[in-house]
């Protein structure tokens, strides 16, 4: 069986021509949106106000520090773990296993940048850095998904992914060939997914946050509400990490550039966006207002958490007391398909939850300005487009009984619009 053989998905993203557009637009929104936040006009549409050069955007500096914190990430991955979690069972039968440190990385970062900062690092001088800092990153992005590339032509056929496997050197390039890259029990994927980037998000929101303070006196409300919300978002995702090993992007997309740069470039530069704008167009925000954007972030987690860990529990025990009770539909794969509950209520209630969490990251922005609305619409969009490929999935997974949850559970994202 050849690889192409094994690869039963049709290709996704437009094919080789709409993968190779993806490869240069994806960097090149993000240094647009880079550009554009500290720009006196702040526009999202339009051309940036001026082209860097070269001199500005590469510093042997910037890529050394981009490797400290790669390192950093690396030693705290490694480090002894709570608990070892193991991914839902592999073609050849076989289960990865995965250490469930993210959210002791966290911690521990977090202590060590409190550490430097009091013995004088100058952690508000990063958002001077971030177009090098990206730069960089992308770079290394590029270099990293070609190695990846290369490790996966001497993997075994097993080892690949659904997708990535066209035969088109670029698709496969851009979507990954090789399911779960590792070196040893390093695994590429998970680290990437839920460590550098969404961890080096935070110390960048926290950098921004900082040099406000420097600048204004002390932090504005809205950059707090920002710092608050974000932080909540990545602190929960690394609470929850064992979660990640059933999502697409670990069960089903390979490792390649479109993950690679996703991670570790597109997470933290872009969306700090809401933050990188702040510092340069301070936005005022009175407390009753401050209160009601609480009040809708509190609503998206609300739905975003229960709806994750109600599928999430069902999943691992369908006997749990809190799950226990849910309607289901059984399909012919022996799994169930919850049908109340969240997911009574449309197919996707975790994008709700996303989605109106995104909201509440802008608003503190105001709204004077699109461009900290960039992430509401941007994820808007994947996660229209990546309901459709999930939907695909269940399909021809579970077929006839897809189709009855469908039926009685007729909204994908919004009750009675979508
Ligand atoms: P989901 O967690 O939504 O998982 C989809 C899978 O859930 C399906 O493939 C199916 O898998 C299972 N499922 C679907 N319907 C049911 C049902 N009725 N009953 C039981 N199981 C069901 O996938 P994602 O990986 O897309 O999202 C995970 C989280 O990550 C979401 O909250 C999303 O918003 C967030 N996210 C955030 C991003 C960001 O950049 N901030 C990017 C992408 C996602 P199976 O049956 O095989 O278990």
């Amino acid at each position: 069986m050849t690889p192409r053989e094994a690869s039963q998905a049709p290709l996704e993203f437009g094919g080789p021509l709409g993968v190779t557009a993806m490869l240069l637009l994806l960097p090149a929104t993000m240094f647009h949106l880079l550009l554009a936040a500290r720009s006196g006009p702040a526009r999202l549409l339009g051309p940036p106000a001026y082209l860097p050069g070269l001199e500005e955007l590469w510093s042997p500096r910037v890529l050394l520090l981009l490797f400290i914190w790669l390192g950093l990430q690396v030693a705290l991955y490694l480090l002894p773990a709570r608990k070892v979690a193991e991914g839902l069972e592999l073609k050849d039968k076989s289960r990865l296993r995965y250490p469930i440190n993210g959210f002791q990385a966290l911690v521990l970062t977090a202590l060590l940048v409190g550490l430097g900062v009091s013995a004088g690092l100058p952690l508000g001088a990063l958002p001077g850095m971030l177009l090098p800092l990206a730069f960089a990153t992308t770079l290394t992005s590029f270099i990293f998904s070609l190695l990846l590339y290369v490790k996966a032509l001497a993997a075994p056929v097993s080892a690949l992914a659904p997708g990535g496997n066209s035969g088109n050197h670029i698709y496969d390039f851009f979507l990954g060939r090789e399911l779960n890259p590792r070196l040893g029990s390093f695994d590429f994927k998970y680290f990437c997914e839920l460590r550098p980037g969404l961890i080096g998000w935070v110390v960048i929101n926290l950098a921004l946050l900082m040099q406000e303070a420097e600048l204004l006196g002390s932090p504005s409300l809205a950059m707090c509400l920002v710092n608050g919300f974000q932080l909540l978002y990545v602190g929960d995702a690394l609470w929850y990490e064992e979660s990640v090993l059933t999502t697409m992007d670990i069960i089903h997309d390979g490792f390649g550039f479109m993950l690679a740069f996703g991670d570790l470039a597109w997470v933290p530069f872009t969306y700090s966006l809401q933050a990188q704008f702040l510092l340069y167009h301070p936005q005022p925000l009175g407390l009753p207002m401050a209160l009601f954007i609480c009040f809708i972030k509190a609503i998206g987690y609300y739905i975003f958490r229960g709806a994750n860990s109600q599928k999430n529990t069902f999943r691992k025990n369908p006997s749990d007391p809190s799950v226990a009770g849910l309607e289901t539909i059984p399909t012919a794969t022996g799994r169930q398909l919850l049908v109340s509950g969240w997911w009574g209520m449309v197919r996707h209630p975790n994008y709700l939850g996303d989605l109106i969490m995104a909201l509440a990251w802008s608003l503190p922005c105001g709204v004077s300005h699109l461009l900290p609305y960039f992430y509401l619409l941007y994820f808007t969009a994947l996660l229209v487009h990546r309901e459709a490929r999930d939907e695909q999935q269940c399909l021809r997974k579970y077929g006839r009984a897809w189709q009855e949850y469908c039926k009685r559970v007729p909204y994908r994202i919004l009750p009675y619009v979508y």
